[in-house]
């Protein structure tokens, strides 16, 4: 079969072994699987190993079910769930299997992901797509589970206001989560003018450009109240230490957006909030709650769709979206 492979920091497309289901283990064609921003920056940092196959925001339909598998038939439209938590450590045994110790993952280096025509998964990371979700949509599950985490993290209150900085696809997802929690009054800060666009018309009901000297007292004339919490998604240098300065006393700072820089904080300015910082990682258990959202059309994620690609485009789109670009999600499409 056809697969993307990273050698060094590009990827090719290459001639490999069609995966084997074995004992317990479903084989998935590839409908569609996303870019996600992880692989973007990892691949730049050379963070995988050469050989791997990429991929971990799969949905396609089961080709192939190993020896013991009873719950998957073939032709079973299906989402994948990136990890399979190990279900006995001392997290598992909390229901925290974001914080599993002995996560088995696909797509991030270890075990082979989803830029190929298929992917082996175990049969446990399999969860059936209703039939009003559409294959673009279902690749679209795993951003939306993790936006729905942070904002199920973020413990909204029925009639909060929020701000999210950043609206790439997690704060998009974010800002749409916000309002099916109850949120009042939600703003998005963001400096591209079709990300800034994309917020309004998916709920914001006001998006600002960040930078100027009197943000904080915009954002109050505009929401009617300083933030209660403030969800950055940016992921940039600065966007931690702006968010302190929005939040109000009290007030909540969800760090969403995943970097590997440090970032500067003043903490005179969060000791006057008394301001409190919680982080979050992927997702517990919400694919469900995802799928869920996503049938009964209160989430919109084909708008976030900005560009469908072949395999053998990959290695070019992670090229492309390594610099600044207008980009929001990128599809592979690997059967095309
Ligand atoms: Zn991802
Ligand atoms: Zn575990």
């Amino acid at each position: 079969m056809k697969a993307a492979v990273v050698r060094q920091d590009s990827i090719l497309v290459e001639d490999v072994p069609k995966p084997r289901a074995g004992p317990g283990e479903v084989v998935v064609e590839v409908r569609y699987c996303g870019i996600c921003g992880s692989d973007v920056h990892r691949l730049a940092a050379g963070g995988f190993p050469d050989g791997a196959i990429l991929g971990h925001e799969p949905c396609g339909v089961v080709a192939e079910v190993g020896e013991g598998v009873t719950e998957w038939r073939g032709g079973e439209r299906v989402v994948v769930i990136a990890f399979d938590p190990c279900r006995q450590c001392r997290w598992c045994r909390r229901g925290e299997y974001q914080l599993c110790l002995n996560k088995h993952w696909i797509g991030l280096g270890t075990n082979p992901g989803a830029f190929a025509e298929y992917v082996k998964a175990r049969s446990t990371m399999l969860l059936r797509l209703p039939d009003q979700v559409g294959d673009r949509a279902a690749a679209l599950t795993e951003p939306l589970a993790v936006a729905l985490h942070a904002v199920r993290t973020a413990r909204i209150n029925l009639g909060d206001t929020a701000v999210v900085i950043g609206a790439g696809p997690i704060g998009l997802l974010v800002t749409q989560c916000l309002r099916v929690a109850g949120a009042r009054a939600i703003g998005v800060i963001e400096i591209a003018p079709g990300r800034a666009e994309l917020a309004a018309r998916l709920g914001a009901d006001k998006v600002f450009a960040p930078g100027s000297d009197d943000l904080a007292a915009e954002v109050v004339q505009s929401l009617g109240a300083e933030p209660d919490v403030v969800f950055e998604c940016a992921g940039a240098v600065q966007t931690l230490q702006d968010a302190a300065e929005l939040v109000r006393p009290h007030g909540k700072i969800m760090l969403v957006g995943v970097s590997m820089k440090p970032v500067p904080i003043i903490p005179i300015v969060w000791g006057r909030k008394e301001a409190e910082l919680k982080a979050c990682i992927a997702y517990r258990d919400e694919f469900p709650l995802a799928l869920e959202l996503l049938a009964k059309d209160e989430v919109d994620v084909e708008s976030l769709v900005s560009e469908v690609i072949s395999l053998e485009d990959i290695g070019q789109a992670i090229k492309d979206l390594q610099k600044p670009h207008d980009q929001i999600k990128v599809l592979v499409e690997p059967g095309e």
